[in-house]
């Protein structure tokens, strides 16, 4: 088999692992309890945030862990919006992911934000001169994503980050998908709040982060004993941050030599690609992209018996992202890129990680170009 669906997940790693198993067994204590057993769990919670802190070269105390990514991007979005004054308005795009998209329709719902979703064009990057536009007086926080999930568009954080503190307004990203393909310096970025997901990075499920800067206010999601310097109740996941630090700084410590790599396979499968498959369309930018994010549109076929022809054929991979997938709806990014809804009903996604080899990116081309042959065959056998 070979899996080209990172974006959804990727396998723990074995170091991750390792890392974390004398939290899961000898040292197992509550970081709150005040005996030796707690001891050791407190010290080791605060190593961990020592490590992530200095991949995203920020204070120990800006790292919030949390449950993962949707968890971070609810918490930084309805934090802030709900704990500053400024006004009840929130600037977005269209094609974020789903967890930040329904944080805003909640805050509308339930609070009366109006919600401002700046266009992006073919390629799905943010139309600047709108995003300008967009921001005013009563804007309570900015999000736009380091880079999307599905089809893998980088956007210009840093210059967005830096219009919005022209007006005053704090800037979120969700850089769920950056981690270990683009630099997580929250400085050097210029964010307020950057959301991570463990199990992107080669860490368990069920563990993520929020990056706030200090002085931003939040008001908690979850109220309870306290944790996490009253921003995150709830008895604190001693193993899975230990994994997700040791996660971070192997992907930040790898990336220098992955990407170049990553960009290499990925080129070579998008060549492949469009060579041999009649009317294939590479989705997203073709160069702002994340190093291993290869994404198409099959116009004629039908994105779901591509994956199950492809899955015949030894290659796992997904139609969009693994939120949408089994859903009859279009991508919601696609069509806010302009993509017809009959076309967006083709896209394929595949997700490569450092691994990868030629032979594998020559196999997977080999066998798109035979699953859209049979898909399209089938169609003139099954009307
Ligand atoms: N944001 C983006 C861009 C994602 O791709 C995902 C997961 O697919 C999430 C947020 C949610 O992260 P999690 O699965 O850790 O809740």
């Amino acid at each position: 088999m070979i899996y080209l669906d990172n974006a959804a997940t990727t396998p723990v790693r074995r170091e991750v692992l390792e890392a974390m198993w004398p939290y899961l067994t000898q040292d197992f204590g509550n970081a709150s309890s005040h005996h030796s057993v707690g001891d050791r769990a407190r010290l080791a919670l605060k190593d961990a945030r020592e490590r992530v802190a200095a991949v995203l070269r920020c204070k120990t105390g800006e790292v919030i862990f949390t449950s993962g990514g949707t968890e971070a991007d609810n918490l930084a979005l309805k934090g802030i919006a709900l704990a500053n004054p400024r006004g009840r308005h929130i600037v977005t795009t269209p094609i974020e992911h789903e967890a930040v998209l329904a944080a805003c329709d909640y805050l509308q719902r339930h609070h009366g934000f109006e919600i401002t979703h700046v266009p992006v064009d073919a390629y799905g990057s943010i139309r600047m001169e709108a995003y300008a536009a967009a921001l005013r007086a009563d804007t309570t926080v900015c999000t736009v994503m380091l880079a999307n999930n599905e089809v893998g568009t980088v956007q210009p954080v840093a210059e967005l980050a830096k219009l919005a503190h022209g007006r005053g307004i704090p800037f979120h990203t969700d850089a769920v998908q950056a981690g270990g393909a683009l630099s997580l310096e929250a400085t050097a970025l210029g964010v307020d709040a950057l959301s991570l997901s463990g199990h992107k990075l080669g860490a368990p499920k069920g563990v993520g982060m929020l990056f706030l800067k200090s002085r931003v206010p939040i008001e908690p999601l979850l109220h309870g004993g306290g944790q996490e310097r009253g921003r995150r109740s709830g008895t604190e996941n001693v193993a899975g941050a230990v994994g997700f630090a040791r996660a971070l700084e192997l992907a930040e410590a790898e990336r220098a030599a992955a990407v170049p790599h990553l960009m290499a396979m990925r080129d070579e499968l998008i060549r492949g690609v469009l060579a041999e498959v009649p009317g294939a369309i590479l989705s997203g930018h073709p160069k702002e992209r994340l190093p291993g994010n290869a994404s198409f549109c099959f116009p004629g076929t039908s994105g779901e018996s591509i994956l199950l022809q492809l899955e015949e054929r030894g290659i796992v991979c997904s139609s969009g992202s693994a939120c949408a997938a089994g859903s009859d709806e279009p991508s919601h990014v696609l069509v806010a890129m302009g993509v017809p809804p009959e076309v967006a009903q083709t896209a394929v996604r595949f997700t490569l990680n450092s691994s990868i080899t030629a032979e594998q990116v020559a196999e997977t081309v080999r066998a798109v170009r035979d699953a859209a042959r049979a898909v399209v065959s089938l169609r003139f056998v099954i009307p």
